[in-house]
């Protein structure tokens, strides 16, 4: 029998251990949960995928990707429309790339899938000489081929992996770059008109992608096996999204949330608002005039005043 000094010392490390693995497994059943929450929160948003759909999810070996096919297929179980799921890896030939690593999750995974072999690499690498960025290219090859294997497979939907992220890099890329308010859609018309391209990780944040790819250990398959160097001007966005997360909480979840709070009549494109065909209605919006507001911020303010204080009665 244990004298009572030892038991105890076994039951103090014990009991912590067994604490933090109920602690790590409640994490990870609210990932999962909070997972299956955004993408079927932006699926329903969007209208991404309806009854009937063949959805061909697009898989790289990359995190994104693997967490999107794993998601759709938990909430294929759980909704109450039958779609259908594909995945589809492109091969694209890059040197020392395993591939035999996707057809043997999907076998276990008992999805339906296919993989396009397309020597893209030799491709890029013969038409952009050494030193220049290949990727604007090679990604119009991968974007081409992968809407024909759609047709051909008979999609009605194609899903991307983009996240949030993504789209916030995007978004300020556009801008700080390219002088324009666009991002990345969450769901948009193919090229050739044929399907409708999804991103169902739109609301999904890159951290909780990260966490989800350790905790169900996908075989991630590296990305830079081309060669090509990351994009410079990403790589800044990115850290300025960090920092942003970092010193102003609740930052960056504003801006994302402007995205889907857009004021045409507030901001300076003569084609989404007919500025120039504007005229006096003579009828009051109590919403809609802050012309004489110094600070943006003072919206609600102004707007509630407008509704105490009859406009007429502000000189
Ligand atoms: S990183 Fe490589 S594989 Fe990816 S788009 Fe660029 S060139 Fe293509």
């Amino acid at each position: 029998m244990q004298d009572q000094p030892l038991a105890q010392a076994l039951a103090d490390t014990v009991a912590p251990n067994q604490k933090s693995i109920e602690k790590i497994a409640h994490e990870n059943n609210k990932l999962h949960k909070r997972l299956c929450r955004q993408v079927g929160q932006a699926i329903g948003d969007f209208n991404m995928i309806e009854d009937g759909d063949k959805v061909m999810v697009c898989l790289s070996g990359g995190k994104d990707s693997y967490a999107l096919l794993d998601i759709l297929m938990t909430l294929r179980e759980r909704a109450p429309i039958n779609f259908e799921i594909v995945a589809v890896n492109l091969d694209q030939k890059q040197p020392n790339f395993p591939d035999h690593i996707l057809p043997a999750y999907l076998e276990k995974l008992g999805v339906a899938y296919h993989i396009e072999n397309q020597d893209t690499y030799s491709i890029v690498k013969r038409l952009i000489p050494e030193g220049k960025t290949t990727c604007s290219l090679c990604s119009r090859l991968r974007r081409g081929i992968l809407y024909r294997v759609a047709t051909e497979l008979g999609a009605t939907k194609v899903a991307l992996g983009h996240h949030r992220d993504d789209i916030m890099e995007t978004f300020f890329l556009n801008m700080f770059f390219g002088g324009k308010l666009k991002s990345m859609p969450a769901k948009l018309q193919s090229d050739d008109g044929k399907q409708i391209v999804i991103r169902p990780l739109a609301y999904v944040k890159e951290a909780d992608l990260i966490r989800y790819a350790e905790v169900k250990q996908f075989p991630i398959i590296p990305c830079d096996l081309c060669g090509s160097q990351e994009n410079l001007q990403r790589k800044q966005i990115k850290g300025m999204l960090r920092e942003w997360e970092k010193k102003f909480p609740g930052r960056v979840d504003n801006v994302f949330a402007s995205l889907s709070t857009v004021a045409p009549s507030h901001l300076m494109d003569r084609n989404l608002f007919g500025f120039t065909g504007l005229k006096a209605s003579g009828i009051a919006d109590p919403n809609g005039d802050i012309a004489f507001d110094d600070d943006p911020c003072s919206t609600p303010a102004s707007a509630n005043v407008a509704s105490i204080i009859p406009l007429h009665a502000v000189d």
